[in-house]
């Protein structure tokens, strides 16, 4: 089943013409989570083919224009396509205030449903059968919060043949799945082990929106696949970054160290550099698995 990533801009306060403001998309098995919706966001869902109306949950990290001015053009969009489903939007309660006062005299076709970020406090605010979506704060100039996807723990894979072996009922196999030693006719205990193989490793990415170097927020997403985190600089401007509470190649690479992730992509890149080959270089100095967000670019996380 899918798991995976397209961004959809890369680029920090300044749109280029190579480069969007933030927005990514997680496509996990085939519905559609967007993360952030900078300015033109929509025109980017068009021109990577993506089916918006795909897209039923929103999460925007925080109020600063590039990471959700373009929340306006979706949520008119998805009305003129003729959307009837709820729209779920996660987000710091300002961002309602906001949307009600632009969009008063518009007449959506469809219900948008709220959700307030926590900007103190890490917490699941959403949860499926397949995924849960943490949200944890990071530090900003206002409030912002960074997410955590993952899949949920798989049931264990029971070994087929051993099926009509121990003649087991489907009620012997929703526990075995589940865990739990089998007890035959006799009396013997088969281990579940015995049963059973290991599920695959439930997969996870996180986005780590704007923020100052935050090493508390390892254990938060401890090995996490696929590692997004900002890195708005290099490190020649490392002061610059400290002032304006935003990441460096090399803090992201730190960030990634600590929490064990297996890949870590950079993104959020301010105009000011052509070549980006520098965040490559400054970050793998410290963290060796390390690409970089291009817009249309899909990060697929693989089953392991
Ligand atoms: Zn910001």
């Amino acid at each position: 089943m899918k798991f995976s990533v397209t961004v959809l801009g890369s680029s920090s306060a300044l749109p280029t013409a190579s480069r969007n403001l933030t927005a990514h998309l997680l496509n996990a098995y085939e519905r559609f989570f967007l993360i952030d919706c900078g300015e033109g966001t929509v025109r980017q869902l068009r021109r990577f083919k993506i089916n918006i109306s795909k897209i039923n949950n929103l999460f925007i990290s925080h109020l600063h224009g590039d990471h959700y001015f373009g929340i306006f053009g979706l949520l008119t969009t998805l009305s003129l396509l003729g959307r009837k489903k709820d729209f779920h939007i996660f987000a710091h309660e300002e961002l309602q205030e906001i949307i009600n006062c632009q969009l008063s005299h518009e007449h959506l076709s469809y219900e948008i449903i709220f959700h307030k970020l926590n900007k103190n406090k890490t917490e699941i605010i959403y949860e499926d059968k397949q995924i849960t979506v943490t949200s944890f704060p990071l530090k900003h100039r206002i409030a912002s919060n960074g997410f955590l996807f993952k899949e949920k723990e798989k049931e264990r894979n029971i070994k087929k043949e051993l099926i009509p072996y121990y003649k087991l009922s489907i009620k012997d196999i929703v526990s075995i799945k589940k865990g739990e030693d089998f007890i035959n006719a006799d009396g013997d205990i088969i281990p579940n082990k015995h049963l059973t193989l290991d599920p695959p490793k439930p997969r996870s990415y996180a986005f780590c929106s704007d923020t100052g170097f935050l090493p508390e927020i390892a254990p938060i997403i401890k090995n996490v696949d696929l590692l997004y985190h900002e890195s708005t600089f290099a490190d020649n401007m490392a002061l610059r970054a400290k002032e304006t509470l935003h990441s460096t190649a090399k803090d992201a690479a730190k960030i990634a160290k600590l929490a064990n992730a297996g890949q870590l992509l950079l993104g959020h890149f301010s105009t000011r550099y052509t070549d980006l080959s520098i965040f490559t270089k400054e970050a793998s100095q410290i963290f060796p698995n390390v690409v970089l967000a291009i817009d249309g670019k899909s990060y697929d996380i693989e089953n392991q």
